[in-house]
């Protein structure tokens, strides 16, 4: 009976589930958006300081609709997947400007903003409003479909339209915000990817997956392809004063809207590059050990070239398209994660008085 399994569910929260986390407290639809769209792809530990910090730069949300994309940008960097943060900024303009700062108040109006998808809709509307919405995220979908069993790969159509039914099904309309607040707490602390913790679960007792003892195989994997690899040269251009040039990506495609080195195509284009950019040639220039870094759907191996160029300055400066980049006072801006990790290995071999030895390795986020 639904009703038996939501209740299950409110009695575990009751003793169990997480109440102080810090987009709990004052669960306004800005807070909790925020959160949720942090909490994509992302743990809750990683993300309670990113949201603090979040909250202090911009406590509402005409406060991230008037800050300039940089600010958004150094902010988010480290949390990875930067169209999180793009689109959540283009958002806040919308809910500041066409809305007067007030979040919609139905599954549609909310899904028609940047970013904002049926399931991060849905737990605005039910954690800050109390309303009766479903969420589907990545931990209730694992305990759905653990324990009615269901097939497949739930980035199938037909899988993910079953779970929703399910989700919707099972959504009670008392307390529904603690009901959201406890699938996700039991997909993420109870019905675990690796090792559910079964003996403790309030739906134990009607559990298929448990019954026939297969909860590994739920949910369905994706198939596996083989991921492409790319490659590409980034050119770390330093001042006779130790600063890296550093140019802004196109807002579209990939790291839109963050600084990078500049990508070129081999040294003899990076020595070109120089030329154009600080009419000098560099005084030496040097290639460092290959790393890679993994979208998810292509490998990039990356190659950096250090090109010095003592006493140079910028011959010709785009505007805001370029910067020298202050390893002491770095200033406030969005980077990608493999060009921060270089960036931070750059300042510890500077700080050491040595030279930078080899490339960082990265992980899987971008
Ligand atoms: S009984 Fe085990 S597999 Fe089933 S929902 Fe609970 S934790 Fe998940």
């Amino acid at each position: 009976m639904p009703q038996d399994f939501a209740q299950n569910v409110l009695n575990w929260f009751d003793h169990h589930g997480r109440k102080d986390l810090p987009w709990q407290q004052n669960p306004t639809p800005y807070r909790v958006w925020v959160s949720e769209i942090m909490l994509q792809q992302t743990q809750v530990k990683t993300v309670i300081p990113y949201f603090e910090r979040f909250m202090d730069a911009f406590p509402t949300v005409e406060a991230l609709a008037n800050a300039p994309q940089d600010e958004v940008l150094h902010l988010w960097t480290g949390l990875g997947y930067y169209a999180r943060a793009r689109n959540l900024h283009k958002a806040a303009q919308r809910v500041a400007g066409e809305l007067a700062g007030q979040f919609p108040e139905d599954i549609e109006a909310l899904c028609a903003l940047p970013g904002i998808g049926r399931s991060t809709a849905g737990a605005i509307l039910s954690l800050a409003t109390g309303a009766r919405a479903s969420i589907l995220d990545g931990n209730v979908k694992r305990v759905l479909a653990r324990y009615h069993r269901v097939d497949g790969w739930p980035g199938q159509s037909a899988v993910h339209k079953r779970l929703w039914q399910i989700a919707d099904d099972y959504t009670p309309t008392e307390r529904c915000a603690e009901y959201t607040q406890a699938m996700m707490d039991l997909g993420a602390t109870v019905c675990t990817r690796a090792q559910p913790a079964c003996e403790r679960c309030p739906l134990a007792a009607g559990c298929g997956a448990l019954k026939a003892g297969d909860q590994a195989a739920y949910p369905g994997k994706k198939p596996r392809k083989t991921l492409p690899v790319k490659s590409t040269l980034f050119l770390v251009a330093r001042s006779g004063q130790g600063e890296i040039l550093l140019e802004k990506r196109p807002a579209q495609g990939i790291w839109g809207g963050l600084w990078c080195f500049p990508e070129v195509t081999d040294v003899e284009a990076g020595r070109q590059h120089c030329l154009d950019i600080c009419g000098a040639a560099p005084a030496g220039l040097a290639v460092l050990e290959r790393f890679r870094h993994t979208f998810s759907h292509y490998h990039l191996d990356i190659t950096p070239v250090v090109a010095e160029l003592d006493g140079a300055t910028l011959a010709v400066m785009e505007g805001d398209r370029q910067l020298w980049y202050n390893l002491r006072q770095p200033p406030r801006v969005g980077l990608a994660a493999p060009v921060a990790a270089l960036l931070a290995q750059l300042g510890d071999a500077e700080g050491a008085g040595d030279e930078l030895a080899s490339a960082p390795h990265q992980p899987d986020k971008e």
